[in-house]
């Protein structure tokens, strides 16, 4: 099927819009405002609402099927968080009101920063940062500011693992500090052998590491506290990639682990739909001894202006801060939905967050791991990593897999991405989801293992049924084509 342009099915003297009865006297438009050389659609209402439906029926999407989009935490986000983002008195607040007239936005924002403080184990959260990658930014400068504050100029290197998401490395980069990265050992944890060589040989120049735990393979570094140790002996900062929380949720929280800094995906783990580009939000923690460095402003309570009936809450500059790394506050719309989110789960439905999304992953790794081999094979957390690789079946690659599935109605996992594992499937079914699919998913799996031995060229050729075929994604990344 292809689908066609609005303009195909334009036919003239059709109109989708009935404008009301005019009341003012007509005055012809200044000469040369308008063009007769505009062709417009014209199209009746069914047409138009067609047309669109049907577009937006193109796409996967969580709220029409699975999507276990590894490192995505691709959850159902209760439509309750778009009722409260969409009230007229946050969408009609003004930038640059008064304090004085925006007291319920900073409530919130202000209790928001108290929930992730609590969640992640820190003295003090931002919310400004617009994205995780953003978040990472923000975290290194923080760490190159109090680092440069004690007159320590010579640290530029920031310690990577393998399994780093693209974002870890590239930030560091843009933060002008070097990457070095470590390798992880036979049971997916970081290398602390290896950890242990670049600590001596970078000692003097370590700004500090990233780390994500659970890591990109799903996994909980089993040696986490040496690891902070080791980076702070020798004079470094912990920053940890909180970007998935799923698995930690009132279980175990970063700064009680010895971590500095953190950013949360208020998109991820605290549900804002995303996907499409954005918006998302970034906020970052920190332990006390950079309290000083967050970006400015967060918000706070002005003793001198509240009493006994009401708290003010204002907006004010830490000491030593970095200074503004986004216009005015951050994305509110996401977390006026995170706040929704944490307030209606409250401390006890957080927790059963991370305990179904880390059993459901089990449940799923233990049924899916019979026609793919799981190559760290351990309990895992939020999500797991098998590898595409089929026996008896040589030509079929992940990607052909990925592809498959589309037929059977699930969105693909993440592919070829943790780099450590050829032919990685990455699949992270989060904690919406009930037994049924997940059963119905790994089917799927089995069922697309026996086709791929019978009949390759069925996968080879997938999708059958999508409204598109395979694309060519990097040429389609690299020649954007945003009108036409
Ligand atoms: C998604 C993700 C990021 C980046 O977050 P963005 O909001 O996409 O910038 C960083 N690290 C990990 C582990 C992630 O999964």
């Amino acid at each position: 099927m292809t689908e066609k342009l609005l303009s195909e099915i334009s036919s003239p003297g059709r109109c989708a819009a009935t404008l009301p009865q005019i009341d003012v006297s007509l005055t012809p438009l200044p000469e040369g405002l308008t063009r007769e050389d505009l062709p417009l659609p014209e199209v009746s209402a069914t047409d138009l609402m067609r047309h669109y439906t049907r577009l937006s029926q193109m796409n996967h999407a969580v709220d029409t099927g699975f999507y276990p989009l590894g490192s995505c935490t691709m959850k159902y986000n209760p439509k309750i968080n778009e009722d409260m983002a969409r009230l007229p008195g946050f969408t009609h607040l003004h930038p640059y009101q008064d304090e004085e007239n925006v007291q319920g936005a900073l409530f919130l924002m202000y209790h928001l920063q108290e929930f992730l403080k609590e969640i992640g184990g820190f003295a003090a959260v931002s919310l400004q940062p617009a994205a995780g990658a953003h978040g990472e930014l923000t975290g290194v400068l923080i760490m190159r500011a109090s680092q440069l504050d004690r007159g320590e100029d010579q640290r530029n290197v920031i310690l990577v693992p393998d399994s780093a998401h693209g974002t870890n490395p590239a930030t560091t980069s843009m933060s002008g500090l070097d990457v070095i990265e470590i390798p992880s050992d036979e049971r997916g944890n970081v290398d602390l052998e290896a950890l242990r060589a670049a600590c001596e040989e970078h000692g003097e120049r370590l700004v500090g590491m990233m780390l994500t735990n659970p890591n990109t393979l799903g996994l909980f570094d089993e040696h986490v506290e040496e690891i902070v140790d080791l980076i702070h002996e020798h004079g470094g900062l912990m920053y940890g990639d909180g970007a998935n929380m799923n698995a930690l949720l009132g279980i175990a929280r970063p700064g009680d682990l010895g971590f500095d800094v953190l950013h949360y995906n208020l998109h991820k783990t605290f549900s804002t739909p995303h996907g499409g580009g954005g918006p998302g939000s970034g906020p970052v923690g920190v332990s006390e001894g950079l309290v000083d460095f967050l970006p400015a402003p967060i918000v706070s309570i002005d003793q001198a202006r509240s009493d006994e009936e009401a708290v003010f809450y204002t907006l004010m500059a830490p000491s030593k801060t970095i200074g503004r790394v986004k216009a005015f506050y951050g994305h509110f719309g996401v977390m006026v939905r995170a706040y929704t989110y944490i307030r209606m789960l409250g401390p006890d439905g957080l927790r059963r967050v991370a305990e179904y999304a880390v059993l459901n992953a089990n449940y799923l790794m233990s049924l899916v791991k019979g026609a793919y081999r799981v190559p760290y094979e351990r309990t895992c957390m939020h999500e797991f990593v098998c590898e595409g690789k089929i026996e008896g079946a040589p030509d079929v690659h992940a990607l052909d897999i990925s592809k498959r599935l589309i037929d059977y109605g699930f969105h693909p996992p993440t592919n070829y991405f943790p780099l450590i594992v050829e032919e990685a499937l990455m699949i992270e079914p989060t904690e919406t989801e009930s037994k049924d699919v997940l059963d119905a998913f790994a089917e799927a799996l089995h069922r697309i293992a026996e086709e791929a031995r019978a009949n390759p060229d069925t996968l080879h050729e997938a999708p059958h049924n999508a409204p598109m075929r395979r694309l060519d994604e990097v040429y389609a990344a690299r020649n954007l084509i945003l009108h036409w």
